[in-house]
């Protein structure tokens, strides 16, 4: 009994032993990270850019057979319920979204299996605005890339990169954004297989984004540049808003999918960290 009571003594002892160093500790981390922690703020003396259109039910999309306009669908309202709350549906192609690598390849990525660091890198914005003005088919050359490299440097590795071809100026009229002719083709401008392949394989991009409906030009009978870049684990970014409020180089990316288990791709927010005040 009084051995019992003496363990019982000491164990209660133990605990508050750590208790008391837990506290402390605990004390002593919350004193020394806080600064540490405020002067290493990631996102301190940066211009954060939205590269994300709102999605409504005039967004562009994929024009595939069962693919749909986006919907969103009051199910409770305020004055009936006391709440507000909405219901969406939309195919995963549609607005600012993010294709997997299993979209073309039989890749075992799907969307919510890329990993969180995939999703995060180094920004670099080409821009084909010019060409793509006078002609729709236009397409970034791997000539066009180094001469990127030779005003800018190298694509760092890593990078998320993408491709301003001013096609922003038609989002908000799908047909003459997606742009199809009599026959049915599409018409907007893309990546050229041989830049996307130079940009996967010898700079180890992330990610390749356009601000177009795909990343292969819209004449393309076969998706090249989709295979390639998800050949390889690496995801496509397409619809990109706001390219043109970005520098070439300099700044960094943030991509941020739904997390769809199985999906091919989704619906994606993308922000842009750009040093100092921005433009
Ligand atoms: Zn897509």
């Amino acid at each position: 009994m009084k051995s019992a009571v003496s363990i019982t003594l000491a164990a209660v002892g133990i605990v508050l032993v750590i208790a008391l160093a837990v506290t402390t500790a605990w004390n002593r981390s919350a004193a020394a990270v806080a600064p540490e922690v405020a002067a290493g703020n990631p996102f301190a003396e940066r211009t954060i850019i939205d590269l994300t259109y709102a999605f409504n039910s005039n967004t562009p999309y994929w024009p595939g057979d069962r693919y749909t306009p986006f919907k969103l669908e009051t199910i409770a309202t305020l004055e009936q319920d006391g709440v507000l709350s909405k219901a969406i549906s939309l195919p995963e192609h549609l607005g600012t979204h993010l294709d997997a690598p299993n979209h073309f390849e039989r890749h075992p990525w799907s969307v919510e299996k890329i990993p969180p660091q995939e999703l995060f890198g180094p920004g670099v914005v080409m821009d084909i605005s010019l060409k793509a003005e006078q002609d729709a088919d236009a397409v970034l050359t791997l000539a066009d890339v180094r001469a990127w490299e030779a005003a800018h440097g190298p694509v760092p590795d890593g990078a998320v990169v993408l491709l301003h071809t001013g096609w922003s100026r038609f989002w908000t009229n799908y047909a003459r954004y997606k742009n199809q002719d009599a026959q049915g083709k599409l018409h907007f401008p893309g990546y050229s297989a041989e830049a996307a392949k130079y940009l996967v394989d010898d700079r180890k991009a992330k990610g390749l984004g356009i601000d177009t409906l795909s990343i292969d030009a819209g004449n393309s009978p076969d998706f090249p540049v989709h295979h390639i870049v998800n050949a390889a684990g690496k995801y496509g970014l397409e619809n990109v808003a706001n390219l043109g409020q970005l520098p070439p180089t300099g700044f960094h990316v943030i991509v941020a999918p739904m997390k769809i288990e199985g999906g091919s791709g989704g619906p994606t927010r993308i922000f842009a960290l750009v040093a100092g005040e921005g433009p």
